[in-house]
């Protein structure tokens, strides 16, 4: 049992593509949008389609996790963009179950200034309503955030309390390394970790943990901000994927990298490859 390193990949020109893409570059997994991130509508996936894609996404090491649009909020105030959160997210589920993904990332939401706990509320109320209308195999993962603006995720509690308050046998967790360091968990400094790592335990358990993704951060510990940088150049630097590699190289899960893209695919090999000889050494 071994962490399945892989990359996000593009879906442009289909979700067939993407396996293309993935094993290009080496992947014992990957992560896809099913949908172009930035739009509502989803593309139709056709049967034929579906069936290409469970075979050869069935050859990788561990199945493709999937990442839903940066566009839903389930904890939006404006009742529409509420409404067209949940349509859009039941049909994402949807459009998972057909290519048979697991888990769809997600970030929680945002309260748009209404309050945590008012937010944390239609989160889970948001999440009842979805899976009253899904009732397909495929699994909400709720992604940690850098807390940006007024997203909620950037405290392990939010996730514990969406955990406990909701559907819990229809979510899962991710953890980005980027985010929970610009949310202010210093990971690379391998006290401090030992505190983080048991808190996560205590809060979330590493059992619900069935997507990690592994970023490097341009952003300062705190600054509550989220860019990516290549492992081992940015604020975390090794020593941080030493640590969480020390607890995760076991877990049989897709550990994701979603770092700057080139022209070409050689990032994507060596940040790659640099962690596979982390998760190797430590
Ligand atoms: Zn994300
Ligand atoms: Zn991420």
């Amino acid at each position: 049992m071994t962490l399945c390193f892989g990359s996000h990949v593009s879906i442009a020109g289909g979700v067939c593509n993407a396996i293309e893409h993935a094993e290009r570059i080496g992947c014992d997994s990957f992560q896809i949008f099913v949908k172009p991130n930035r739009q509502w509508k989803l593309p139709n996936i056709t049967d034929d389609d579906a069936d290409f894609f469970y075979k050869k996404a069935s050859g990788f090491s561990i199945y493709p996790v999937a990442h839903s649009s940066y566009l839903l909020n389930l904890a939006s105030s404006n009742e529409a963009t509420l409404c067209k959160s949940v349509d859009t997210l039941v049909a994402e589920l949807e459009a998972c179950d057909s290519l048979r993904i697991k888990n769809l990332v997600l970030h929680p939401g945002s309260h748009g200034g209404d309050g945590e706990d008012v937010g944390l509320q239609r989160i889970v109320d948001s999440l009842a309503v979805v899976f009253n209308r899904f009732s397909g195999k495929c699994n909400v993962c709720l992604e940690l955030t850098a807390g940006t603006g007024f997203n909620l995720g950037y405290k392990f509690e939010h996730i514990s309390w969406i955990l406990k308050n909701g559907p819990a046998e229809n979510l899962s967790v991710c953890l980005d390394t980027a985010h929970v360091f610009g949310a202010g968990y210093d990971i690379s400094n391998e006290e401090r970790y030992k505190e983080i790592e048991s808190s996560f335990e205590d809060l979330i358990g590493w059992d619900n943990l069935k997507c990690l993704h592994l970023n490097d951060s341009k952003c300062k510990l705190g600054s509550r901000k989220d860019r990516h940088e290549h492992i081992g150049k940015g604020l975390i630097g090794l020593s941080g994927f030493e640590n969480i590699l020390s607890t995760c190289k076991n877990f049989k899960i897709p550990a994701i990298i979603e770092t700057p893209k080139g022209k070409s695919d050689d990032s994507d090999k060596l940040n790659l490859k640099i962690l596979r000889e982390i998760s190797c050494k430590v």
